[in-house]
């Protein structure tokens, strides 16, 4: 057996994040972090946009609110540091019609609460800032939200915390608690402190604790269109104003690293937990509990889930899709464009209340902690939730 004072499983960006944190804070503490996977960052972290959010879409008492500004600071300046890639181009909020002008002044006040840089501009200062961009009146411009590759940022931290002390086991999965004992398809693993970073299984690791009762969580599938247009064809990321009643930005225009174009992501619901295509990582036992939980949800919702699956489920549809981009741009064909990596949001559902939950959630007790509803912006946000977890830790750990 091999054991450790912290045993963190997931080796995305939050359990990388949090491995690294913890070997700081607890000098001479043995750190394991455990992932299923050949490679770290093969889920969310690494099928992401990669846009580093600057906060201002999130209530002012939130935890995503009070991690967005530090985190899109200290990822910045982590980029350039370790001369990673960052493509600092901002981003513009547009309006359809006059309807969605007082949701636009919405954010902008919750961009005031949260402290962040934003700015009411006019259609023609939208025009100055891209030309291509379509709005109603007026627009919001955040010049701090950028794009980075989020596989540049995890190979870097992986090895830092590598560096650092922290064991990272490769392809060693989770299987069961026994006690202070974790079962692995390798062997088990003991610890002191165990953190749970598993992203789409956080809350099934997080029931054999005792915890996430009252939570499951629901995959929601975002695929991407990119624009085979040249890089530069767009100044800054285009989002339209989002529907306050989901956690989802709607279908946008972001602008990679490398100055390309890319629509999406969806928000489809997906059948099992790793379904980025056809039968991939078919689960029959996933596939029966989560249809259960979608019927569930069709019928007794108390947001509207049948409205939100008819819609996203039609943006299989390219046509679709560049339809719904090009209220946002002009210029937009539907064959400039063609499908590429898909990622799947780890969206947590109470099933008390039977809606979806906006904020990150964590629940733990002294000698374990469980990170679910790490959705987005979870990778703009990990430097903070680390530290955040190890303040946690150090406060209620019985160490
Ligand atoms: C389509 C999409 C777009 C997004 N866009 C952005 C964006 O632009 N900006 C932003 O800030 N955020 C964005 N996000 C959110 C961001 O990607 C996530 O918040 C973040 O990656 C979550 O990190 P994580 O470490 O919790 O999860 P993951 O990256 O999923 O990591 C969890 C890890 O746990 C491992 N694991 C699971 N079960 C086990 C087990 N039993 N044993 C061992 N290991 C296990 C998995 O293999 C995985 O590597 C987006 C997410 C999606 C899906």
């Amino acid at each position: 057996m091999i054991s450790s004072d912290f045993l963190v499983v997931g080796g995305g960006i939050i359990g990388l994040t949090v491995a690294k944190k913890l070997k700081e804070s607890f000098h001479g503490s043995r750190v394991v972090l455990l992932e299923k996977e050949p490679i770290c960052g093969l889920h969310a972290s690494g099928r992401n946009s990669g846009v580093l959010h600057a906060g201002f879409y999130y209530s002012a008492n939130s935890l995503k609110a009070r991690f967005s500004r530090e985190g899109n600071r200290l990822m910045t300046q982590y980029c350039l540091d370790k001369n990673l890639r960052i493509n600092k181009c901002g981003k513009l909020v547009v309006a359809k019609n006059e309807n969605e002008l007082s949701r636009l002044n919405d954010l902008l006040e919750r961009g005031k609460a949260n402290q962040v840089d934003l700015k009411k501009i006019s259609k023609y200062e939208t025009k100055e800032i891209e030309p291509r961009a379509k709005t109603f009146e007026y627009a919001l411009f955040s010049p701090t939200t950028s794009s980075i590759d989020p596989n540049e940022a995890m190979g870097a931290l992986k090895d830092d915390a590598l560096k650092e002390g922290v064991e990272i086991h490769l392809s060693t999965e989770y299987v069961k608690r026994e006690g202070k004992e974790i079962l692995t398809n390798v062997g088990r693993f003991g610890y002191d402190f165990f953190v749970n970073a598993a992203g789409l299984y956080a809350d099934k690791i997080a029931l054999d604790f005792g915890f996430s009762k009252n939570y499951r969580i629901l995959p929601f599938k975002g695929l991407y269109l990119y624009s085979n247009e040249m890089p530069g064809k767009l100044n800054a990321h285009i989002y339209p104003v989002p529907d306050p009643l989901y956690p989802f930005l709607g279908v946008h225009f972001t602008i990679t690293v490398d100055g390309r174009l890319k629509i999406g992501p969806t928000a489809i619901p997906a059948f099992w937990r790793e379904q980025y295509s056809g039968f991939e990582n078919f689960e029959f036992k996933e596939l029966a509990e989560i249809t259960f939980r979608q019927f569930g949800l069709l019928a007794f919702s108390k947001f509207d889930f049948k409205k939100l699956a008819f819609e996203e489920l039609k943006k299989y549809s390219k046509n679709r899709m560049t339809q719904l981009a090009s209220e946002l741009v002009s210029g937009v064909h539907s064959k400039q464009f063609t499908w590429g990596k898909a990622g799947i949001r780890a969206q947590l559902i109470n099933l008390n209340k039977r809606t979806l939950e906006m904020d990150f959630v964590l629940e733990g007790d002294d000698s374990s902690l469980h990170i679910l509803n790490a959705v987005s912006p979870g990778f703009t946000c990990a430097f903070p939730m680390a530290d955040y977890v190890c303040d946690h830790i150090k406060k209620n750990a019985n160490i």
